[in-house]
């Protein structure tokens, strides 16, 4: 890119990814011309619909108002996600957001927890999650509780569910809004520059050649520009995810509007469930190698709240990611980069996190090569940590005597995750990287609800007496009950909240 003129970036594609990228840019590229491609011809996935707490960040950043978002995109709020069966048939555990418990010292909560569980007194972990007792009844509260005049009690994190192709429609009004240019067309080819190699324009089945000095991919699995012209390669992680299948079909809601995420085991993959104000979202995710897509989708239609409003849609999918996001002139964003299954809803948080590390870098002028290699070594730690936390749900079940279940249980793990389940196993500490996605919290809970056991936990534990341990839990409890006893219904709470009373 030349420093001095106008840059030009152009976005292929117009999913959740594009528009994302489109608004982001328009906000905070200024001086950079912003043109979007994408062709309704084509579509989008148009199932993401479960996000993390981090989705607060890039909402905000945008000075998008959140009453207004969850109207626009028929919205819920989101406790954290549960998981039935997934130790074995008839459990369940949550992986709830926010803090659990508290800390009596220096340590943890889960030191205190793994020490009173070993001496026989600790409650279920739900007992001392705000996110989950609020969860499991339903209830919901935003900011703190108010009493008479002061603020009580704690915060809750929460992210949220909704359509995501009704967030990339009011994207696309505010990246719009802002100046970006939107052709509507199908990318027929993609030019490189002889000389250089860099990408140097696309063009439409119509014609049309649309120049630009920088390019974002987001075309979807196709990966038009990163893979289909730049031939970037691609690192395949089905050896360790073996679901390469999802089968979507969104039903009436019955009723139950949790405010929550939920993941079902079934016999080849997992169900999710996710409930926004016009419909309840549903899906299957499966290996191909161990049920047939008849099967898959009659387990689906078996198992949902209300009448189908469509037919079940397959997709195919392989885990893994590009092997660079960024190559040349071209960042790849979104499906583009690579997939993995939403068990831990984590697609759409990888668009915004590639989006916000791309601004910090922002080429002025040719991107450097070292922002460039500094940008796919923070991918390749984002994505594989990442991945290593969704394995374990897996990989940690006693659902025996199923053959999906079984060979997944004695797959061979990636070094770090091994390194982490043995630290857990035999200490209790959870290591955690710096610019890990997924904090200790997560990771404790989801040990905890695999039935992953820690055998030791830290001694500093045993410095605070036995009798302070037990009123520390049952305080903690006792407030936490209290607090959720005086929280709104979730759906009461939503209605007021979007209707702005
Ligand atoms: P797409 O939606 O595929 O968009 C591709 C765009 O490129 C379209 O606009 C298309 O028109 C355009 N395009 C393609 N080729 C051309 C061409 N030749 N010319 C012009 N335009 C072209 N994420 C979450 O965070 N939470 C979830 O719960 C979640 N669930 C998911 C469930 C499933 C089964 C799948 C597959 C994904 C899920 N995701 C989830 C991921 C999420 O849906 C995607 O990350 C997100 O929607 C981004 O998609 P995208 O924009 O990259 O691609």
């Amino acid at each position: 890119m030349d420093s001095k003129e106008q840059q030009t970036i152009l976005i292929a594609g117009g999913g959740t990814a594009g528009w994302m990228a489109a608004a982001a840019l328009s906000r905070f590229a200024g001086g950079h011309r912003i043109v979007l491609v994408e062709s309704e011809a084509i579509g989008t996935v148009g199932v993401g619909e479960a996000t993390i707490p981090q989705i607060h960040l890039f909402n905000a950043a945008l000075g998008i108002d959140e009453a207004e978002f969850l109207r626009e995109t028929k919205g819920s709020f989101k406790l954290g996600i549960e998981f039935d069966g997934w130790l074995r048939e008839g459990t369940s555990y949550m992986h709830a957001f926010g803090a659990i418990g508290r800390s009596a010292g220096l340590l943890p909560f889960q030191h205190y927890w793994l020490r009173a569980k070993q001496a026989g007194f600790a409650k279920p972990l739900q007992r001392y999650s705000l996110n989950e007792l609020a969860a499991r009844t339903q209830r919901m509260q935003r900011g703190r509780m108010q009493r008479g005049r002061t603020a009580a009690g704690a915060e809750m994190a929460y992210a949220y569910h909704f359509d995501a192709g009704l967030y990339a429609a009011y994207l696309r009004r505010i990246a719009e809004a802002r100046g970006v240019t939107r052709h509507e067309g199908m990318i027929a080819s993609v030019e490189r520059d002889r000389a250089t190699g860099d990408i140097a324009s696309v063009t439409l089945d119509d014609g049309r050649v649309l120049a630009a000095d920088f390019f974002i991919d987001c075309t979807g699995f196709r990966g038009l520009l990163i893979e289909g012209a730049l031939g970037t390669g691609f690192d395949d992680w089905s050896n360790y995810l073996p679901c390469d299948r999802a089968m979507a079909v969104p039903c009436e809601g019955g009723g139950d509007f949790t405010p929550y995420t939920r993941s079902i085991a079934r016999k080849a993959g997992w169900q999710w469930r996710i409930p926004l104000q016009h419909r309840i979202g549903n899906g299957m995710v499966y290996s191909s190698a161990h049920l047939s897509d008849d099967e898959a989708a009659e387990t689906l239609l078996a198992n949902l709240d209300g009448k189908p409003q469509a037919d079940p849609r397959p997709i195919r999918f392989t885990t893994g990611k590009r092997r660079k996001h960024w190559n040349r002139n071209c960042l790849a964003l979104g499906l583009a980069a690579g997939f993995m299954e939403p068990l831990e809803s984590t697609s759409i948080h990888l668009i915004q996190s590639a989006i916000s590390r791309f601004l910090a870098l922002l080429p002025a002028g040719k991107p450097s090569q070292a922002a460039i290699d500094h940008f796919n070594a923070q991918a390749d730690f984002e994505w594989s940590r990442i991945r290593d936390f969704l394995i374990l749900h897996y990989t940690a079940n006693e659902r025996r005597g199923q053959p999906f279940w079984d060979a997944v249980r004695d797959m061979a793990l990636p070094d770090t995750l091994t390194a982490k389940i043995e630290l857990w196993r035999e200490t209790g500490f959870i290591h955690r990287e710096r610019e890990e996605l997924f904090t200790e919290v997560a990771w404790f809970q989801v040990l905890a609800g695999q039935g992953v056991e820690a055998t030791g936990y830290n001694p500093m534990a045993d410095a605070l007496p036995e009798d302070q341990l037990r009123a520390l839990l049952e305080e903690t409890e006792a407030a936490m009950v209290e607090q959720v006893r005086a929280m709104p219904r979730h759906i009461d709470f939503l209605r007021q909240f979007v209707s702005g009373q």
